[in-house]
């Protein structure tokens, strides 16, 4: 690389022609995209590049603000910076900065706290161009995660239990470029998470909110400590030859259910968690089975009626964003879709073992879409279906404050109205937002 070269025909540009010397300045590496991953214990930021990284960093932290300033010698800044450090406690701003010289890129990371940064390369492989990774160490993400704690959790708002699929030891699939599943349900469980509890009228319970694995029987035994309305699970299907790809919803089969609500009231499967739920029903009904059978079948039964409710809603809005395997509600027995008490589903979010879908469950755009797209299924369900004394059921409008990213259509898709209509009830005569602005959405 002869830098020399170059910088001397810049300065001889510069003389009169300033505004040329940004096209001029012909960089030999660039940055594509910057993503940040905010984690309980750090958040890791990777810069995408054309080329391996030739670059250097220093810290301020005896000034305020405290920051982390990395300069990329010799390289362009193609990449959107400005939604970096929203989801980092850690991280408050990532920003460019002017360079010691020209042609290169100077970044600022912005940090809440002093941290001791790791910085490495990575080189390009199949799925990922040159990267380098700034690992963050610090509490970079509530306590909790993006979904809250029980004892968070509140009496009058919808609670949606998450189940990211295997954990731990249990990978799940694993595509044709060695991606798991487990990593990939989690990302998309978390968007999940996130979008939920940005809802007034929602909130999430993650079942698992890291990289461990919960019994497949205890999953529905603590979605039912944490009081949940709903239940879904999430994961990414595979199969042996590449060409199956899509998207499919199951519930829990109708025949299945009855044959082990039978075995359980029998005693045959006491310590089953098919009725996770249920303990309660059969305790009221002292010690007639019949009663107990009676009572339990008509929550199975509208369990899974509403399963299939919420599944064909879910279906609709994922056909729009990716292609579905089926295009029904499949039934199964899974283990966790076994609580009679409320709607369980399973989302297959798409075939890892396609080697295009296993690229669009990496990237973090489609797993926002997939998460936006079980959010918006999930909410017209209880749109369709008010529980009883739940915000969601009793909001005549909703308290919004703008977050960056949105616009009047997307929050008039997201809640189910128009933007004539968000216009009207807040008296806006453009369609301009600014972040932190309140609106009041109609319902
Ligand atoms: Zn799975």
């Amino acid at each position: 690389m002869n830098t020399s070269g170059s910088s001397r025909w810049l300065a001889i540009l510069t003389g009169g022609l300033l505004w040329l010397t940004s096209t001029v300045a012909a960089a030999q590496n660039s940055i594509e995209s910057v993503r940040a991953w905010p984690s309980p214990d750090k958040t890791r930021i990777v810069f995408d590049l054309g080329q391996q990284a030739d670059y250097s960093y220093f810290t301020l932290y005896g000034s305020d603000p405290l920051r982390l300033v990395i300069d990329f010698n010799n390289t362009a800044l193609n990449a959107n910076l400005s939604e970096l450090g929203d989801a980092s406690l850690l991280v408050n701003l990532v920003r460019t900065s002017s360079p010691k010289k020209a042609g290169d890129t100077r970044i600022v990371i912005e940090l809440a706290e002093k941290s001791d940064p790791q910085i490495f390369t990575l080189p390009a492989n199949e799925s990922y161009p040159d990267r380098l990774v700034v690992d963050l160490p610090g509490k970079s993400v509530e306590r909790s995660g993006p979904a809250k704690s029980i004892a968070e959790l509140k009496d009058r708002k919808v609670t949606i239990a998450i189940d990211a699929g295997h954990g731990g030891d249990d990978p799940g699939s694993i595509g044709p470029r060695g991606t798991y599943e487990k990593n990939v349900v989690l990302k998309i469980a978390r968007a999940l998470a996130s979008m939920i509890n940005d809802d007034p009228g929602m909130q999430a319970y993650l079942i698992r909110s890291g990289d461990y694995y919960v019994d497949l029987n205890e999953r529905p035994q603590k979605a039912w400590q944490a009081k949940a309305d709903f239940f879904v699970s999430i994961h990414a299907d595979a199969f042996r030859t590449p060409q199956p790809r899509g998207g499919s919803v199951w519930v829990l089969s109708k025949r299945r259910a009855d044959s082990e609500v039978g075995r359980w009231l029998e005693g045959t499967e006491r310590k089953s968690a098919l009725l996770g739920g249920a303990e309660s029903i059969i305790r009221d009904t002292g010690h007639e089975p019949f009663l107990a059978q009676t009572l339990l079948d008509m929550s199975m039964d509208s369990s899974i009626a509403g399963a299939y409710s919420a599944s064909r809603h879910i279906i609709s809005e994922m056909s729009r964003i990716t292609k579905m395997h089926k295009t029904e509600p499949q039934a199964a027995s899974f283990a966790v879709l076994k609580s009679p008490d409320k709607p369980s589903i399973l989302v297959e979010t798409g075939f890892i073992s396609n080697p295009d879908e296993e690229r669009l469950l990496n990237s973090n755009g489609h797993q926002q879409k997939l998460a936006r797209a079980i959010y918006n299924g999930v909410r017209q369900y209880f749109i369709n279906n008010p529980l009883d004394n739940t915000l969601l059921a009793n909001q005549e409008s909703i308290e919004y404050v703008v977050k960056s990213g949105d616009s009047l259509s997307v929050l008039a898709e997201r809640y189910g109205t128009t933007v004539n209509a968000i216009k009207r009830e807040n008296n806006l005569t453009s369609s301009m937002l600014r972040i932190g602005q309140k609106l009041t959405i109609p319902r």
